[in-house]
């Protein structure tokens, strides 16, 4: 008689975070993004290594401390993305998520982060390790307000946004919300990030979209004290910084989801 014995191996004991685990499928979903994008979105980064890519990606945070993540970890992975933007083609956002993405859709010349390879394949997306395991914390990964601000995803967007920064060049876009109290906020990645790190004797201009709610229009935002924030820092820098209220290609867009408010009615 043959007596079996069964050894029950315990699930992971991962530490628990305050904030929402790794992203399911995460390794499978940043690969077909990366496919995605090198074939089809952009055929000129065919060559890229997507398999290394997805590689370097992971070994950035897997077995590590994901409240001591650096931007050393994710060293490799910036190497093996390297991409040109060509110069006036930049577009930066805070606080508007949804409508910049849709012009950088219908502008197809121009490129936010998540129209650059990283940025697309991280998008939307959640990660974290474990230094006591090989594996993804599926369960919980830190809240950057509640457990710590030097977790792998902060540091991660901390690193691609300074990069994606520091490579533009000529006339730099921002599309910013009119209509949150802090339409330059910051604690942003925008201010605390992407401003201080556009070079000068590159980029001569900044030039900012505000564009307001369409259902709540209001005064004219370009003059609110967090743009007149955002105006002295540039003028310490060395950059111009220009203004436009409610951009009309972008209100266009508004309209197309709101074509019966009263400021969509007027003839073109
Ligand atoms: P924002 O306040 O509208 O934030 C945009 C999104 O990024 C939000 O979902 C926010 O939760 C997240 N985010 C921002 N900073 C983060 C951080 N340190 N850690 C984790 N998540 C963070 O606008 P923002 O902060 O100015 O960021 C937008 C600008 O920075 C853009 O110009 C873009 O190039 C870059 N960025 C993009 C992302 C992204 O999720 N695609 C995230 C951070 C930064």
């Amino acid at each position: 008689v043959v007596v079996g014995i069964v050894m029950w191996r315990q699930p992971p004991q991962h530490q628990e975070w305050k904030g929402a685990g790794t992203t399911a499928h995460f390794y499978e979903i940043i690969l077909g993004r990366c496919y995605t994008y090198t074939q089809i979105v952009r055929p000129e980064l065919g060559h890229k290594d997507c398999q290394k890519i997805g590689k370097a990606f992971t070994d950035a945070f897997l077995s590590k401390d994901p409240c001591s993540s650096t931007e050393q970890d994710y060293q490799p992975l910036m190497e093996l993305t390297n991409q040109t933007v060509p110069c006036d083609k930049t577009l930066l956002w805070s606080k508007t998520n949804e409508l910049v993405h849709e012009y950088a859709w219908v502008q197809r010349e121009l490129f936010t982060l998540e129209n650059t390879l990283l940025g697309y394949m991280a998008d939307g997306l959640r990660w974290c390790g474990d230094p006591g395991s090989p594996e993804m914390n599926y369960q919980s990964c830190p809240d950057r307000w509640k457990d710590c601000s030097n977790n792998s995803v902060s540091v991660f967007w901390n690193t691609v946004s300074k990069r994606f920064a520091e490579d533009a060049c000529g006339v730099v876009r921002v599309l910013l919300n009119g209509s949150v109290h802090n339409t330059f906020d910051e604690r942003s990645t925008f201010a605390r990030v992407e401003v201080f790190n556009l070079h000068p004797e590159k980029v001569h201009t900044l030039q900012a979209w505000v564009m307001q709610d369409i259902r709540n229009i209001s005064s004219d935002s370009c003059s609110h004290a967090s743009i007149k924030n955002l105006k002295l820092i540039l003028s310490k820098r060395n950059i111009t910084f220009t203004c436009e209220n409610n951009y009309r290609p972008i209100r266009f867009l508004q309209c197309v989801k709101y074509p019966d408010h009263s400021s969509c009615r007027s003839k073109i």
